[in-house]
């Protein structure tokens, strides 16, 4: 049996890191005060369907052990092995269950064969259909005493509110580095395996911060009842943090000389698969300190959304260096707007703004009096001046409070869209409106509004708009 499996809790003394849910199951089993129907909101790599069986098992269990199961009986034994059938554990998430799972929630009136409760686990409840739902909320309405849920999920927020309303909610913490260090000391002292602190910082930080992964890696190394650094970094080319540097600034510069000498690279890294988790965790910690000192870090953000999504794709490439040299090429092709950077603008691009500002007749007539009170040609930042004063909307959005809209962010905005052009059509867009979620533009003709709605365009104004605001905001283009 893996260590995984072995070391999996199985008590709920055994549940190291969740001590206030612990106690607190653990009380309302003794005060037999158990709900009907318990929520478990996860973040990702806990051990959720661990934690439901020990509830299924605490209030089943034969043989209780100060109300913690006892893992000996024959109903603890069967749920472990996953054999009982009054515990049905169901995984929304899955395919195969779609098909039958309202009709598994429909049968659930029928009383238990062995145990005293009959218990559902439904892992990622999120994922259940409209009609799956209804079945459940129809059986949450009357249950009968003998009927448990647990549902569990990592995205609550997906899950209805009347399900949630009917449920007693748990929210779990993650675990934390703290917590998987502990957990492996803790296997090593049982295993009686040796381990020095490099071996345990490596694996560590290696776990994206998943138990399951650490323990599997600590299981990896082991050799001869020891698990030595010197092992270690001799089986893995270890990366080391300035070639991850170096790599990470040849990429903000897409600097064409990372692929000219990919080949000499791969020959080094020896291990793509390590060398790209090595990268992505030090483009993490690199992100986690550009905000502590207010830099942006927009760049850094779109290499790594991307990374990440190429070490997934690398789980089922044919060819894993191929799929990382494509990332790469992605990253440095020079037309690809991965990053967008505020760029000067040039005198036709200059003057073509102009002349579309110009188009207004108020803002005609305001330049040429400002003209003549200051007896010169005026430039762009003049014309933007007296665009954003003569603009209503502009004004109207400036006098809301609490508005985040302000005139720079605004102009910056307009600079960067003039890379595609959407400045003409900003610009011609009669209205717009601005507050924390959403930037609504109307346009004044279907023409230019079918010209800019595309996703490529929507996608760059999404872009721009993050790198300025640094959230999220809706674009709606009417
Ligand atoms: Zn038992």
């Amino acid at each position: 049996m893996s260590l995984y499996l072995k070391y999996r809790p199985q008590d709920f003394e055994s549940l190291v890191w969740q001590d206030f849910i612990k106690k607190t199951l653990r009380n309302a089993i003794k005060n037999n005060k158990t709900v009907w129907a318990y929520l478990f909101c996860w973040p990702r790599w806990t051990w959720k369907t661990s934690t439901a069986r020990i509830v299924a098992k605490a209030i089943n269990c034969l043989n209780p052990n100060n109300w913690d199961p006892c893992n000996e009986c024959k109903i603890c034994k069967a749920i472990n092995n996953e054999s009982l059938v009054d515990v049905i554990e169901i995984d929304a998430a899955s395919n195969t269950w779609v098909d039958n799972i309202r009709e598994l929630i429909e049968k659930s009136h029928f009383t238990p064969t062995y145990s005293k409760y009959k218990v559902y686990i439904i892992d990622e409840v999120h994922m259940l259909s409209k009609w799956a739902f209804n079945a459940l909320l129809k059986t949450l309405e009357e249950p009968p005493k003998y009927l448990k849920f647990i549902l569990a999920t990592t995205e609550t927020h997906k899950v209805p509110d009347t399900i949630i309303s009917r449920c007693q909610r748990y929210d779990f913490k993650s675990i934390s580095k703290e917590d998987i260090k502990k957990r492996l000391e803790f296997i090593s002292k049982k295993e009686s395996i040796k381990i020095d602190k490099d071996s345990l910082d490596y694996i560590i930080n290696n776990s994206w911060w998943a138990l399951r992964n650490a323990i599997n890696i600590f299981e990896q190394f082991i050799d001869n009842w020891e698990i030595n650094y010197k092992n270690i970094s001799s089986t893995l080319w270890l990366v080391k943090n300035e070639e991850l540097k170096d790599f990470l600034n040849k990429l903000l510069k897409k600097d064409k000389e990372i692929i000219n000498n990919y080949e000499q690279l791969i020959e080094n890294w020896k291990n793509i698969k390590l060398f790209s988790k090595e990268l992505l965790f030090y483009i993490r910690d690199s992100i986690l300190e550009d905000l502590k000192e207010n830099k942006d870090i927009s760049n850094k953000l779109s290499i790594i959304d991307i990374l990440d999504e190429t070490i997934s794709k690398m789980k089922n490439s044919i060819d894993e260096n191929t799929t990382f040299t494509i990332w790469i090429l992605k990253i440095i092709n020079p037309l690809s707007n991965h990053f967008i950077k505020t760029k000067e603008l040039n005198k036709t691009e200059t003057n073509t703004i102009i002349k579309e500002i110009k188009k207004s007749n108020t803002i005609e007539k305001n330049i040429n009096t400002k003209k003549e009170e200051n007896k010169k040609e005026l430039d762009i930042n003049d014309i933007w001046d007296i665009f954003w004063d003569t603009s209503d909307t502009i004004k109207n959005e400036e006098k809301k409070e609490n508005n985040i809209f302000d005139k720079q962010k605004y102009l910056n905005l307009l600079k960067e869209l003039w890379v595609k052009w959407m400045i003409v059509a900003s610009i011609k867009a009669s209205d717009f409106s601005f507050n924390n979620q959403e930037l609504t533009i109307k346009f004044k003709t279907s023409f230019v509004l079918n010209q800019v709605n595309s996703a490529d365009n929507i996608a760059i104004l999404n872009q721009a708009l993050e790198k300025m605001w640094f959230k999220d905001i809706k674009i709606i283009l009417k």
